[in-house]
């Protein structure tokens, strides 16, 4: 039994459309099988032609009653068309450039035909349907599946290979059972085999219902279990830390430039008594891109060190570290609290005075990428992690740091905001405090989508700008999706961009570009002659995404935006509107698809970022939650965090039910179990 066979041994499957499939991250039969569509085509249901209406798909099964007449229309263009008939009426079928088509109809003879009816002269018509011989069921008279696609596979291509791939599944004895055996009895469950027939090739609607009901709870349980393992693995009986009571955040609070927020000092309290209480925090804390999550981590970060414990910052980018190091300098350093910056490409020597004054316990916070992550990293007594920009990093990650501490505090932060009900399933291990209040004088970012055409107007709106003596951002196109933070494709997209900007259109203008492929001290000199107003157009890949600051900057120009999720967008644009200039983002797009201005549109319409978060789920699904996270939330393959909440409801209370039974499903009948956490989540958590 070989599930993880090569998809190139699937009847079908020549090294061209291998090569398609594995864009489509179909690499193994066990892959393609489980490639499930994103919807279905009714094409079982005939339609009387009397009954059709103009502009819908319709099934048709009718006669053909003229010959099959095919003329030129133009150069080199021709045209087929065919009159058919059933009890109710006539219609006729029109092909371009297929004459070939000829030998497959006879006068007389029934066939099924699928397509959009267009009215002509008050006539039934359609255009190019696919269809059948009566007696085959090979593109109509069945539900049909729509796959998501790749350039140059099509759906019948596609379903076609699918078909292959489950024949030879059968042929392998059928995929062994995921469940256990009282799961599917008590839930009522199919069995996996009928359940992934189904979900391809559904008879009837309730087939397809049933086999659905099926996947997403087995996607939704698998994953609420892979949390609890998580937890358990998190939670030892051993205590937490009791921070000094007589500690007060206030102290801080008061040197402070500006008044908090009513949401921060909330969050602070919540977070101040769980710092006092034995019970370790494990904390998330959402707010919005600007709301000011950094002085909140800060803060309690104060009270860490002033009750005698370290305290470990993370942020994912040495650009996002080294901003984060100033600022907590720039206030802890007057109370006697000492800060160091721990990022990678530091020089042998400076690093190794960090880690021995980190083991000594000289060093009270330090802040960094994941090279603090690296064990050769001790720390004297850390008591508080502090995870910024959380969806950056894996679950994993975050544990890593903590087990460098005796049962720390953890407070993970996040600007992804996810409905309450759905953060507190998803993150079931975490408390959760939102900041849902911008600091006063926030400007609205005004935001424009406008097509690549109109290139000159936007650079003429970019000069105006910088002529006031503002700063720009201009965020190069995504290249290509990739593990690292810029691949070498975003390099050379980077490194274009700045030539065309400096030499052709602005060259009376200081423009530079950065990217995450840069030495940490470039990147820094780079960010702090932007900062100081040196630079006037900073070209940048996304390495700027995550939380940089430079009030002056109130223009952001985000080239090819249509290839970004609207979370990232929002983001990213959350780099200006900083400071007391009115700041403007505009989105370079191209492409008409429906789905590209929609897109467009909510992020023109709305600079609430919860908002933003669900329309960017609702439209293009969701990041990788154990990994690579882009979003922050789950990517399913099947499940739908927002249809699918009551199973999710469901899988979470029936995942509690079996680890209060079996904690670490060692129990014979839970074998299915760990071994489908195990395939699924095995280089992501450990279990
Ligand atoms: P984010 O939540 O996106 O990480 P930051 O912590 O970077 O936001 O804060 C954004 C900016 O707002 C920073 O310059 C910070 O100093 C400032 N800021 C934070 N809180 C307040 C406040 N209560 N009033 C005014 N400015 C604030
Ligand atoms: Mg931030």
């Amino acid at each position: 039994m070989d599930f993880n066979e090569d998809v190139k041994y699937i009847k079908g499957v020549g090294p061209n459309r291998v090569i398609l499939l594995n864009k489509l991250g179909i690499y193994t039969l066990n892959d393609l099988v489980t490639y499930y569509p994103r919807g279905y085509e009714d094409r079982s249901k005939p339609k009387n032609i009397c009954e059709c209406k103009n502009g819908e798909l319709a099934l048709i099964e009718a006669i053909a009653i003229s010959k099959f007449i095919d003329t030129r229309i133009s150069k080199g263009r021709t045209m087929q068309k065919l009159a058919i008939r059933d009890e109710t009426g006539q219609a006729t079928i029109t092909w371009f450039n297929q004459p070939y088509l000829k030998s497959r109809f006879q006068i007389g003879k029934k066939y099924r035909f699928y397509g959009k009816v267009e009215f002509q002269y008050g006539r039934v018509s359609i255009n190019s349907p696919v269809f059948d011989e009566i007696e085959n069921t090979n593109n109509t008279g069945k539900i049909i599946p729509i796959y998501p696609l790749t350039f140059s596979l099509t759906q019948n291509i596609l379903r076609k290979i699918i078909e292959n791939g489950l024949e030879k599944v059968k042929q392998l004895g059928g995929l062994q059972e995921t469940l256990p055996e009282y799961i599917l009895k008590e839930y009522k469950l199919e069995e996996i085999n009928k359940a992934n027939q189904n979900i391809h090739f559904p008879k009837k609607f309730e087939d397809f219902k049933r086999a659905r009901k099926r996947l997403v709870f087995e996607e939704l349980l698998s994953t609420q279990l892979a949390l609890l393992q998580l937890k358990n693995n998190n939670l030892t009986d051993k205590k937490g830390i009791k921070f000094d009571i007589n500690v007060k955040m206030s102290d801080v609070i008061n040197t402070l430039p500006f008044n908090l927020t009513k949401a921060q000092l909330r969050v602070l309290q919540e977070i101040d008594e769980n710092m006092e209480t034995e019970k370790s925090m494990n904390r998330l804390l959402q707010g919005d891109v600007g709301s000011g999550k950094t002085i909140v981590a800060m803060i309690s970060a104060y009270k860490a060190a002033k009750s005698g414990y370290q305290s470990a910052i993370l942020a994912p980018t040495a650009i996002l570290a080294t901003q984060h190091y100033n600022n907590f300098k720039n206030i802890l350093d007057k109370f006697d609290i000492k800060c160091e910056l721990l990022i990678s490409g530091l020089t042998k020597k400076r690093k190794e005075e960090i880690l021995s004054k980190l083991e000594s316990g000289e060093i009270h916070i330090l802040i960094g990428t994941h090279a603090m992550l690296e064990e050769n990293v001790i720390f004297k007594n850390l008591g508080l992690v502090v995870t910024d920009e959380q969806h950056r990093f894996g679950v994993k990650q975050r544990t890593k740091m903590a087990e460098k501490g005796q049962n720390p505090d953890v407070l993970v932060m996040s600007a992804t905001p996810i409905p309450r009900t759905l953060a507190l399933i998803l993150y079931g291990d975490l408390d959760i405090s939102v900041i849902d209040e911008l600091p006063p004088n926030r400007k609205t970012i005004e935001t424009f989508a406008v097509s690549k055409r109109l290139e000159e107007r936007i650079n003429n709106f970019i000069k105006k700008q910088v002529e006031e003596g503002r700063q720009a951002y201009i965020v190069c196109p995504l290249v290509e999706e990739s593990e690292e933070e810029d691949s070498s494709n975003d390099l050379k997209a980077v490194i274009t961009l700045h030539e065309l900007y400096q030499k052709e259109i602005f060259p009376e203008y200081k423009v530079e570009y950065i990217h995450g492929k840069m030495k940490p001290k470039e990147k820094d000199e780079i960010m702090t002659r932007f900062k100081n107003g040196e630079i006037d157009i900073l070209i940048s890949t996304t390495v700027i995404e995550v939380g940089v600051d430079v009030p002056n900057a109130s223009i952001m120009v985000i080239e090819d935006a249509q290839r970004f999720g609207l979370a990232q967008l929002h983001q990213l644009r959350g780099r200006v509107g900083r400071g007391e200039y009115k700041s403007y983002c505009v989105l370079k797009y191209e492409g008409k698809g429906q789905n590209t201005k929609e897109r467009m549109k909510v992020m023109c319409e709305t600079n609430d970022g919860f908002v933003i978060s669900q329309k960017d789920l609702e439209l293009r699904g969701s990041g990788d939650f154990f990994g690579t996270a882009q979003h922050g939330i789950p990517d399913f393959k099947i499940a739908n965090l927002f249809t699918d909440i009551e199973v999710l409801k469901l899988a979470q209370e029936v995942a509690v039910k079996i680890v209060d039974r079996d904690k670490r499903l060692e129990n014979e009948e839970n074998k299915p179990l760990k071994k489908l956490i195990k395939d699924k989540f095995t280089d992501r958590i450990e279990i």
